[in-house]
């Protein structure tokens, strides 16, 4: 997870706090797009107090999206789940905060929808395992890999939120 210094933070947060700030890489599959969820998907991210700072909308290429599910190659819906990413766009964000790249697999919900909570986004928003309409990152290394292929590091913004200081004690 990349570590913040304080000064980025703002004043009122406290070093120790700024050193478990994290980014995770998050996208809004083509199915989300498609459906009209780009502000509903922002938006759960943006109230829990999570920080955007990167986003883009692009339609992957096919070679593009098998290296970023190359750990799933051997599964026998990697190649329909590569067909499905590059198929149109996909918004693709960097969202940072305290523990974002666990809790944001939580606000997520589980991979298939049937498992998925209530509450979460693929619980309240989706059905079908290949139509789940978000990805995130699901661990650290996998964020930082994630957001090295798919943002250049001057796509990255570095900014203070006032709000910081009521997020974070
Ligand atoms: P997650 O996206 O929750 O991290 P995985 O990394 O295991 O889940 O799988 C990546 C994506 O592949 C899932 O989000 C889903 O869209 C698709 N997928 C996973 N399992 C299946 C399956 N059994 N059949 C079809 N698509 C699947």
């Amino acid at each position: 997870a990349a570590a913040l210094p304080a000064a980025v933070l703002g004043s009122a947060v406290s070093t120790v706090h700024a050193a478990e700030i994290e980014r995770t890489f998050i996208a809004i599959k083509p199915d989300g797009v498609q459906r009209g969820l780009i502000s509903e998907i922002i938006s759960r991210f943006e109230r829990k107090g999570y920080k955007l700072v990167a986003i883009k909308i692009l339609t992957p290429t096919k070679e593009f999206a098998m290296l970023h599910y190359d750990d799933l190659k051997e599964r026998p819906f990697f190649n329909g789940l590569c067909d499905f990413l590059s198929s149109g766009p996909v918004v693709a964000m960097v969202w940072e905060g305290q523990g974002v790249v666990k809790y944001g697999r939580k606000l997520i919900g589980a991979t298939s929808p049937h498992n998925s909570e209530p509450g979460t986004i693929r619980g309240d928003l989706a059905i079908s395992v290949g139509r789940n309409i978000i990805h995130g990152s699901d661990g650290p290394e996998t964020a930082k890999n994630e957001i090295n292929l798919w943002f250049k590091p001057e796509e990255l913004v570095d900014y203070g939120l006032d709000s910081e200081k009521w997020l974070y004690e």
